[in-house]
């Protein structure tokens, strides 16, 4: 059976015979620490405060917050302001959490929105951003 020619490695000045893969066994390692820490860095690239306000939204307190804030404050608000009664199914941040992740469990900084008003909201936001 014939094997693949062996070729040298492909760290810079290592010249070592490979006969699987780029590098040597020395150097394979190096490469692939290299490679998980360019994977890493590309997550935590990838919008960090966008992750932590996930997580946010899973977690216990929030999920207990939403529903007592759903309990008491049972409407939409941009409905309300229409003169309509229409229940409230988000609870929605006015300053966003990514902005005041202080406030992220501040009953003043909540208001109820039904679907649509939700949706046109993060849409208004977007905008913003
Ligand atoms: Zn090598
Ligand atoms: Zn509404």
């Amino acid at each position: 059976m014939a094997d693949h020619a062996p070729r040298p490695c492909c760290h810079p000045g290592c010249g070592r015979l490979v006969s699987n893969g780029s590098y040597c066994a020395q150097h394979q390692v190096l490469a692939d620490q290299r490679r998980t820490e360019q994977l890493q860095a590309a997550n935590k690239r990838y919008n960090p405060r966008r992750a932590e306000s996930d997580k946010f939204y899973d977690t216990a307190p929030w999920r207990r917050f939403r529903r007592y804030y759903l309990i008491t404050h049972p409407l939409c608000v941009d409905c309300e302001a229409e003169g309509l009664v229409v229940p409230a199914v988000v609870v929605d941040h006015i300053k966003p959490f990514k902005e005041r992740p202080d406030l992220a469990l501040d009953e003043t900084n909540m208001r109820g929105l039904c679907r649509p008003h939700d949706n046109r909201r993060r849409h208004d936001r977007r905008g913003r951003d």
